[in-house]
This record gives structure tokens, sequence and C-alpha cells, in this order.
């Protein structure tokens, strides 16, 4: 028998609920966001692209999924 357990890593992506640095508001950001997500009540840039995992600049208050 062939042994076949190799465990593949996922990467972790999800969508998160962030609050705003700049207003508060909440807005769901996608954690591998692959181009700035801006907020749409003031336009401060909440995520940025790093080409992977995605820099938040906000407070992150949990999963939307
Ligand atoms: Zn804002």
């Amino acid at each position: 028998m062939k042994k076949d357990h190799v465990e593949i890593p996922k990467p972790s992506s999800k969508f998160q609920k962030v609050n705003c640095n700049e207003c508060g508001e909440l807005q769901v950001v996608y954690s591998h966001a692959s181009q700035v997500v801006v907020c749409n009540s003031c336009g401060n840039n909440i995520a940025e692209p790093t080409g992977s995992k995605a820099k938040i600049n906000g407070k992150i208050s949990g999963s939307a999924e």
C-alpha cells in the first residue's frame, strides 16, 4: 500500500470584518486581496496587496464567513 498522507498547506484565505482606522466603518475585506481596498465611507486604504496576504490597515473584528 502506498502511504499517501501528505498535508497540503491551504492558504488560509477568508473574508474578514475590518473596522476602518479613520471612521470606524465596518467593511468586509478578503484576507488575500489582490488590489487596494478603500473604505466605502471615507476612502481610507484599509487593505493593501503584498503578494500574499493583504496588509490590513484597520481593526479586524472577526471573520465574515
Ligand atoms: Zn473609513
